[in-house]
């Protein structure tokens, strides 16, 4: 399995990340992309990739686009360049907790999305109650030559085929599907299929069932993919094949060995 996004640099795994990340490869979790939701919290994921063997993604949050510096492309330009760098993010529109102004969260995204454009890297998306003005921008900075992911999906299942069918994005599944109240979730898993999938925890947060309200970590992606297998009708294995192959589809990474 892979874990597509996790914060293992977040302090919440300050007293135990070995033991944590050794739990993860136990559990068949081979390959591991932390994700930075600012130029520092980028650093930090830039240096835990590289001291655990892991991948990251380097960007600016909607949560933090109001700190990000006039710099920064040039210091994500920089990130960008650092081993073990797979991905640009994560960035996006929170208009739920709108902690920075819309319209700096808006600029914000568009510069990044420029970047990654030019770049040629693939973006991972965070995008909470602002799907018309989401894809709206899409609309407009978005090339099909372009890869990318809709980290911790929780739309509607035609909001899933917009992602899929109109940007060719994959859907980042997480603890999300395991929730009683994601009946909408599961009704676009079930239409879009494994084929448009990668696996996720976005963990400290949004721990699946039965671990809900725990810390979450990346050991505990297994139970979203046994939920996604119970929902697709397939096999476990097929299902973590399947999200595999598209997590390194999409990220450009190298085949990680089975054992
Ligand atoms: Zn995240």
């Amino acid at each position: 399995m892979i874990d597509t996004h996790c914060h293992l640099q977040d302090r919440a795994f300050e007293e135990d990340r070995a033991e944590v990340i050794e739990r993860a490869r136990e559990a068949g979790v081979a390959a591991m992309i932390t994700v930075g939701v600012d130029l520092a919290d980028s650093r930090a994921a830039v240096e835990t990739a590289r001291h655990y063997g892991l991948s990251a993604a380097v960007g600016v949050h909607p949560h933090e686009a109001a700190s990000a510096p006039h710099e920064l492309a040039d210091e994500l330009t920089k990130l960008l360049h650092e081993d073990g760098v797979v991905a640009l993010g994560e960035i996006g529109l929170d208009y739920y907790y709108d902690r920075s102004p819309r319209d700096v969260q808006i600029s914000v995204l568009r510069e990044q999305l420029r970047i990654a454009r030019d770049r040629s890297i693939p973006v991972i998306f965070h995008q909470r109650d602002a799907f018309d003005e989401f894809t709206r921008i899409l609309r407009e900075e978005w090339r099909p030559a372009m890869r990318g992911v809709v980290h911790c999906f929780t739309g509607t299942p035609a909001q899933a085929r917009v992602y899929c069918d109109e940007f060719g994005l994959f859907l980042g599944i997480g603890g999300v599907l395991t929730f009683p109240k994601a009946e909408s979730v599961r009704d676009a898993v079930r239409d879009v299929g494994v084929g448009a999938l990668v696996l996720e925890t976005d963990c400290p947060y949004l721990a699946p069932v039965p671990k809900r309200g725990k810390r979450n970590e990346p050991a505990y992606v297994a139970h979203t993919a046994a939920k996604l297998a119970g929902l697709l009708a397939l096999p476990i294995d097929e299902v973590v094949s399947a999200t595999d192959a598209n997590a390194l589809t999409l990220f450009g990474m190298k085949k990680v060995s089975d054992t």
